[in-house]
């Protein structure tokens, strides 16, 4: 079958094609798809800074309708039976699950020596798995996919992928059963989130609704940490207003217990700086979550003395296994009414729109901009 398609021809160049759907086989789905955002990883290809086979249809963060089902597939990746008409978003990341690493750190799946990902692929070759700028998408049965529940609202399937990334770095920051020893994050903690792009505003979401104590946000842009304030930040830090790195510390310890410095800091900012700022703001003995430089951004300067003198832990968090999603899935339909999901999607076009698009996700006008394929 034909569909209609956005398709990236080569960084920074983007058209309106109709592409080739293969027949789904016994073990694959067919998902139509209402909407698929628009990432800071879409606008870093879009930019040429990502080495792909072009063409592609890029869009990794979609959802939509379940249009067709294989005959030998009876339920999503969880084990819920599904049906056409069912709604359902897809993890865009396939690993192979033949190679050392998927052997031997399944939880690690970014590690996969042959890892596919939806959004990435060429699109005229095999296996033909397009990203979401599609019509229609091809759900093959190494990929996982979650039905959502059903009285939610397809649109927050959407957001599965990046509360996914969100959720994922935030677990990198709780130590089993330690909390009770301030190590890592656990109830009542204090947590610095620095970035409150999408990634930061649901890392925000979720910590607040992990018992967080006090959550900081660090940001320049006030009408994003105003924003953030809905998702559950308790202190908005402006960095216009605070003149060199020693400044900031000293206002962000002010705002914790004992003076000291949060207990976490997330860094998803992805702007070099903010690494080693990052550093010196957290507490001695805290730990640090880099998630915001999924791609190349810059360099920065780090003193490795403050790092044993303050002793911290530093980690790293891309991306998540599958099952991540199901996480997502639940904190979405949980929170959905409490915190404002839909609000990030505040830039919705059809594939004519694409480009500004682009354009409002890079210069930060949009939080999440969307395309839809079927017209809004
Ligand atoms: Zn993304
Ligand atoms: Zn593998």
């Amino acid at each position: 079958m034909k569909a209609n398609a956005l398709v990236m021809e080569e960084p920074g160049e983007l058209s309106q094609k109709e592409i080739d759907i293969p027949e789904i086989g016994d073990d694959e789905v067919l998902l139509r798809v209402e909407l698929s955002g628009i990432c800071g990883s879409d606008v870093h290809m879009n930019e040429g800074g990502m080495d792909l086979d072009f063409p592609v249809v890029p869009g990794h963060e979609f959802a939509g309708v379940i249009e067709e089902v294989g005959d030998d597939v009876r339920t999503d990746s969880k084990g819920e039976e599904i049906t056409e008409g069912d709604a359902a978003t897809v993890v865009p990341g396939i690993v192979c699950g033949d190679c050392w690493y998927c052997d031997n750190v399944p939880a690690r799946p970014t590690t996969c020596e042959n890892r596919d990902v939806y959004g990435y692929f060429n699109v005229d070759e095999p296996p033909y798995g397009h990203g979401g700028f599609s019509e229609y998408v091809v759900i093959e049965d190494r990929a996982s996919f979650y039905k959502l529940p059903d009285d939610m609202d397809v649109e927050l399937g959407a957001l599965a992928e990046p509360l996914s990334v969100a959720t994922h770095a935030l677990e990198q920051a709780y130590k089993p059963g330690m909390p009770h020893a301030r190590e890592g994050f656990g109830p009542g903690k204090s947590i610095a989130v620095q970035g409150v792009g999408p990634v930061g505003l649901l890392t925000v979401a979720a910590a607040n609704n992990a018992g967080a104590g006090n959550i900081i946000v660090i940001d320049a842009v006030e009408k994003r940490l105003e924003f953030a304030r809905k998702f559950g930040a308790d202190n908005l830090v402006d960095l216009t207003e605070h003149d060199g790195d020693e400044a900031l510390n000293e206002h962000v310890s002010s705002l914790t217990n004992g003076n000291v410095g949060p207990d976490v800091v997330v860094e998803s900012a992805g702007y070099p700086p903010a690494v080693r700022q990052g550093i010196e703001i957290l507490r001695d003995g805290g730990t640090l979550v880099e998630v915001g430089h999924f791609a190349y951004n810059g360099e920065v300067e780090i003193n490795p003395t403050r790092l044993v003198q303050k002793y911290v832990d530093i980690r790293g968090s891309l991306v998540y296994p599958p099952s991540q999603f199901e996480t997502s899935i639940e904190l979405l339909d949980q929170l959905d009414g409490e915190v404002p999901f839909r609000d990030l999607f505040n830039y919705k076009v059809g594939f004519e729109g694409a480009e500004e698009a682009y354009e409002k996700q890079a210069n930060g006008e949009a939080y999440r901009a969307t395309i839809h394929p079927g017209g809004i």
